[in-house]
């Protein structure tokens, strides 16, 4: 029997869910646009994935009011991808999920998530200890762990070495 595309017999809002972001490549290319990439190819070098598949996601989080497509340039014209609310409501999953696999699968540390203001490491759900707040996502200061590749082949992993705040833009030519 084919596996079905969606979970039609599910009444539950996590199956829900899963339906737009449980597909391969979907919740990484959403942690990709909060961390600031914006535009295809950088999408595409970061990723590694095939451009079939990149598209296909990206027509997917647009269309599901996750990702908003905007023209940087006219002439060739260019679009880039950019975070929707929607998309900075899955922060908190993505905090959670990424504490999830470093701690049940002693997966070395490979990026801090510290609140800008006063530097402390955001807990579990986003939000800062010492503060006592829900970090808004623009205020998460992105910096990179002792785990991470120092000298990473591709450029956008390469600009992602410097600390930066999420949803700031990525500058991929200055790296
Ligand atoms: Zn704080």
């Amino acid at each position: 029997m084919a596996l079905g595309k969606d979970y039609a017999t599910q009444e539950c809002s996590i199956a829900r869910a899963l339906e737009i972001v449980g597909e391969r490549w979907t919740l990484l290319v959403v942690r990709d646009a909060l961390y600031g990439v914006r535009r295809y190819n950088d999408f595409l070098v970061h990723l590694g994935i095939p451009r079939a598949v990149l598209a296909a996601r990206l027509q997917t989080l647009t269309a599901e009011g996750i990702l908003e497509k905007r023209r940087y340039q006219q002439s060739p014209p260019r679009d880039e991808y950019v975070p929707t609310g929607r998309a900075l409501a899955l922060w908190p999953t993505l905090r959670a999920l990424g504490l999830w696999g470093r701690e049940h699968f002693d997966e070395p540390r490979l990026r801090w998530f510290r609140h800008a203001d006063c530097g402390t490491e955001l807990g579990p759900n986003g939000e800062c200890p010492a503060c006592g707040v829900v970090v808004p996502v623009a205020d998460v200061l992105m910096e990179p762990g002792p785990g991470l590749d120092p000298d990473p082949a591709d450029p956008v992993s390469r600009a992602l070495l410097r600390p930066k705040r999420l949803l700031e833009p990525l500058d991929v030519e200055a790296a």
